[in-house]
């Protein structure tokens, strides 16, 4: 038998590698800015179509490369940024690996003009899957211009993979945010399409925060700053009125390199307990800097993880120190500083020496937590939530009722006969039958089915609000609730467009709770991110499904006998009576031997 084994051509290998590399075109963009920044730019600009799809084009007014440079930065383990094993360990640029740009090449097409500064002339380059198309003279200015496109046209496979074009535009905006709040002295604009969906000049990290991160937040953020022997930290903690129940607005980077730390990112919560409720996040933006010789960031491919050699010591400087930039508004200097100090001690880590006056940068010009009231009050809206959120923690009732499914609903419904059990729940009776209602999905259920006809109909109401409302939404947001805006409003909204990343609601459909129709609308986005990304549900399917959640919450107190009796028939004319939308049970059947059973003995 001959021998069987060879080398892969360089094509099948770089396309390998890029299965690791680009992910999606949010990974293309994250290494042509990483490599913009490397290359020394202060001035960058990206422009997208279709999700990143059809075309990634970044221009940079960094470095430029050499015509020779530009052929060899296409090949794997091309780079210039480490040239022997120790340089791993000091490492101060993004890239090392010489991986990203063989990679994309892999799986596009790849046309890259560059020049540098001492050259007269530039050059550029086309590359189609691994293969160099040409190469020429080109006149072009200081810096490097690179275009993908068509990515994956070459690897049907991993296109079918990708999301929807919303999907893909948010994983991108995202991108540039974390690279963005990482990089305030670069200017840094982004487009889809002709769209500008940002332009950020340079700028303070105050600045740079505040353009990324919502405005429509209540609450501001405090800046922090702390150095110590083993690592210095800076950035902005939001107060605790800005915390959310989603992981949203959490930025944590190392050595300006965004990372995923759930184990640091659960120090700044801990820093907030007691400040804000169990199952929200806090917002913030914390940079950790750092000996590069003390972390590894070669532990994961995309290099947003890393390990480090003193962990522990880290956290509990990390806690203290958003600690006391959350107590920094309403206790003396010296009480703050002995609790800091007292807190470090705590942790029995005898390396850490703060400097004898802690550098806490208090702007004492602008409020950031509201008049220093500290607990979090929840919203109305929030309160809706609160007695059914009980509700789904609930223990299952100890017997097995023959859980509600269609067709099985046999009582008549003009003969039942209710009672409110508590908030939650209602049992009703006819023929023989018990049946033990949960309200909330109950309402989930029928509001659902309304919509649906009603969609169908084309009859969805819309009730004008007397004072219309102005939503600001993260650009990211934006872009998902823009996708959707044709839906949300046949649903029976009146949103329209009101400048940048922001909307206008002048009415709502006649069900919904009124009140903060924007948190409203910020759940709905909630929802919806969940129901199309996770679920991958068609969006007006999704938008229902949500609609109907946000309707059935409102507060009321126990229901009256024709209310629940009006529920039943309700329940009644649909064809899945017995689950949500979302398939959870609406209801319990207890029939005649169900309970001669239940109370044999
Ligand atoms: P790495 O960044 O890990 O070195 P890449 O494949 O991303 O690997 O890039 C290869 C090389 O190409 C880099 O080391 C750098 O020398 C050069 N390069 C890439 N992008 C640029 C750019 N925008 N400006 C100047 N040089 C660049
Ligand atoms: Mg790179």
């Amino acid at each position: 038998m001959p021998d069987s084994i060879r080398l892969l051509p360089d094509s099948i290998a770089n396309q390998i590698a890029a299965g690791e590399v680009v992910q999606r075109p949010s990974s293309v963009v994250k290494e042509l800015l990483e490599n913009a920044l490397d290359a020394g730019a202060d001035d960058v600009s990206i422009t997208f179509r279709d999700g990143g799809q059809t075309l990634i084009e970044v221009s940079d007014n960094g470095r430029g490369m050499s015509d020779v440079d530009a052929r060899m930065a296409w090949e794997r383990h091309a780079t210039s940024k480490i040239e022997k094993a120790e340089d791993l360990f000091h490492l101060n640029t993004f890239g090392f690996r010489g991986e990203a740009l063989a990679s994309i090449a892999a799986v596009a097409q790849v046309q890259m003009r560059t020049k540098r500064e001492q050259d007269d002339v530039g050059t550029t380059i086309i590359i189609e899957a691994s293969e160099v198309k040409s190469q020429e003279p080109s006149a072009s200015n200081r810096g490097t211009m690179i275009s993908v496109k068509n990515l994956f046209y070459n690897i049907p496979a991993r296109r079918k993979f990708l999301k929807s074009v919303s999907v893909e535009t948010k994983h991108i905006v995202e991108e540039f945010e974390k690279i963005a709040l990482a990089n305030p002295d670069v200017k840094m604009a982004l487009y889809n399409g002709d769209k500008e969906v940002y332009n950020f000049n340079k700028g303070t990290l105050r600045q740079r925060v505040e353009q990324v991160l919502p405005k429509t937040r209540s609450g501001e953020y405090v800046e922090i700053e702390e150095n110590t022997d083993i690592i210095g930290t800076h950035g902005f903690i939001g107060s605790p009125e800005r915390s959310r129940r989603t992981r949203g607005d959490q930025y944590f980077y190392v050595n300006g390199r965004y990372i995923r730390s759930p184990y640091f990112m659960h120090a700044v919560s801990n820093a907030y307990e007691g400040l804000i409720e169990k199952d929200h996040y806090p917002s913030f933006v914390l940079f950790l800097e750092t000996d590069p010789e003390k972390i590894d960031v070669n532990v994961h491919p995309m290099k947003t993880e890393i390990k480090f050699e003193e962990g522990t010591a880290i956290y509990s400087i990390i806690k203290a120190v958003v600690k006391r930039g959350l107590g920094s508004y309403h206790q003396t200097p010296d009480l703050e500083d002995s609790l800091l100090h007292r807190k470090l001690s705590e942790t029995g880590i005898p390396t850490i020496k703060l400097p004898e006056s802690p550098r806490i940068k208090v702007d004492k010009g602008f409020n950031p937590f509201g008049g220093g009231e500290k607990k979090r009050v929840p919203t109305e809206w929030e309160k809706l939530y609160e007695p059914f959120r009980e509700d789904e923690n609930q223990p299952q009732p100890d017997l097995e009722p023959d859980i509600f499914s269609p067709g099985t609903f046999s009582a008549d419904p003009t003969k039942f006969d209710c009672i409110a059990i508590n908030r939650q729940f209602f049992a009703a009776t006819a023929g023989g039958e018990l049946y033990v209602v949960n309200v909330k999905r109950a309402r989930e259920r029928v509001f659902y089915d309304q919509y649906k006809a009603m969609r169908e109909d084309q009859r969805i109401g819309s009730q004008q609000l007397l004072f219309p409302r102005t939503v600001e939404f993260s650009a990211s947001d934006f872009q998902i609730l823009e996708s959707a805006l044709d839906d949300i409003n046949a649903m029976g909204f009146d949103i329209r467009h009101f400048g940048k990343n922001t909307v206008i609601i002048n009415g709502t459909p006649g069900d919904l709770p009124k009140g903060d129709e924007r948190q409203m609308l910020e759940q709905i986005l909630i929802d919806f991110k969940d129901n199309s990304q996770e679920l991958k549900l068609e969006k007006r399917e999704s938008l229902m499904r949500s609609l109907a959640r946000n309707a059935s919450l409102k507060k009321e107190e126990s229901l009256s006998s024709t209310e629940m009796n009006e529920l039943m028939s309700a329940l009644l004319n649909s064809n899945e009576p017995g689950i949500t939308p979302g398939g959870k049970s609406v209801m319990a059947k207890f029939q005649g031997e169900d309970l001669i059973a239940l109370l044999r003995n």
